[in-house]
């Protein structure tokens, strides 16, 4: 007999809402944390596109709000994080923090994806000051400032398209000279008058006094010259790492490291393993959409723990 029905590993909005739900369906989830508990809101600051607050919440105070819900409904939280699986047999066996072995009938994936960070001085201790991985959640914040946006790919573009209905000025700042975006999203930046450029530039450190960002300071790949870009914000957009690797091949996956699920669920290839959230979702990215997911694998869970969830992975996208 397995230790638990359900073992939901990361505590994003994705796996404390399908603890919530999971808990409510009288399944006692079993909640691992994750290495980031609570997940990427806990790096922003004031949240206001997630419904139901008419005032900004703090990302932080946000995601303790849904674990205190969960924890109400009998959701019980382990820290740590899930190091390895075991999913060739029933019941799963999920290995926490190298050395504990827990068991469970069904299992909910949200562990999330990391937003790549560039790994440069000053970079870490601004995020939610100044250094912002996320347009959609902080652009508002930039309201008539410059901002910088990192990067070359589509997230980039689309991102700095997005930044320029706030900022004064948008720069894109990208490592080479010619761009990794798709040509349609190169265009529409490059017809955006709102956006200059900063092409062969190595970022090397964010400048920063009185915990306000000044800019960025960069090297140029011909020259070798170094100069700072000013600018009150910095979005770092050059891609998320999907934290998939403990997996260690056990559920499909994209060339990235997604999880592939089908059109109409979080069902994964392996029956009775479920995921939600940005691990398994590279387009939408948003804690509403995240915690819309985990509602669904929650509500599947119950269904395949009853014998009545049809395993239709047939459908299956990337
Ligand atoms: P991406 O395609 O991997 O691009 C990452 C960019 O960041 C690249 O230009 C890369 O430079 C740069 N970069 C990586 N590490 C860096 C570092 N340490 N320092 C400086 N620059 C660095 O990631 P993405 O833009 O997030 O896109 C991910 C996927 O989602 C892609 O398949 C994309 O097409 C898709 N997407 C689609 C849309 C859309 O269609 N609306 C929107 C967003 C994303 P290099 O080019 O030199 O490697």
């Amino acid at each position: 007999m397995a230790d638990h029905k359900v073992i939901i590993l990361g505590t994003g909005p994705a796996g404390l809402t399908a603890a919530i739900y999971a808990a409510r369906a009288n399944l006692k989830p079993f909640v691992v944390e994750g290495n980031e508990p609570g997940g990427q809101l806990t790096l922003t600051s004031e949240v206001e596109n997630f419904p139901g607050f008419a005032d900004p919440i703090l990302g932080p105070d946000l995601m303790e709000n849904m674990r205190k819900q969960a924890e109400r409904f009998g959701a019980i939280f382990q820290d740590g994080w899930a190091t390895s699986v075991d999913f060739s047999a029933r019941p799963f066996k999920i290995t926490v923090n190298e050395d504990e072995t827990l068991t469970a009938d069904a299992v909910i994936i949200s562990t999330g994806a990391s937003a790549k960070l560039l790994g440069i001085p000053g970079e870490t201790e601004m995020i939610g000051h100044g250094v912002s991985t996320c347009a959609t959640c902080d652009g508002f914040f930039f309201t008539n400032k410059r901002i910088i946006v990192v990067g070359g790919g589509d997230s980039a573009m689309e991102e700095a398209s997005f930044l320029t209905k706030f900022a004064s000025m948008v720069t894109i700042v990208h490592r080479r000279d010619t761009l990794r975006a798709s040509k349609v999203m190169q265009d529409r930046a490059r017809n955006n008058p709102k956006i200059q450029w900063v092409m062969n530039a190595t970022p090397i450190a964010v400048k920063s006094a009185n915990h306000q960002v000044q800019g960025l300071e960069v090297r140029d790949n011909v020259t070798g010259e170094t100069r700072l870009i000013e600018a009150e914000g910095i979005f770092v957009s050059i891609g998320h790492q999907p934290n998939t690797s403990f997996l260690n091949g056990q559920v499909a996956v994209d060339k990235v490291g997604y999880i592939i699920t089908n059109h109409k669920s979080g069902a994964t290839n392996v029956e009775g393993v479920f995921c939600c959230g940005d691990v398994m979702d590279s387009r939408y990215r948003q804690a509403v959409t995240a915690a819309g997911s985990g509602c669904r694998a929650a509500m599947d869970v119950e269904k395949y723990l009853e014998g009545a969830f049809v395993h239709d992975w047939s459908m299956s996208i990337t």
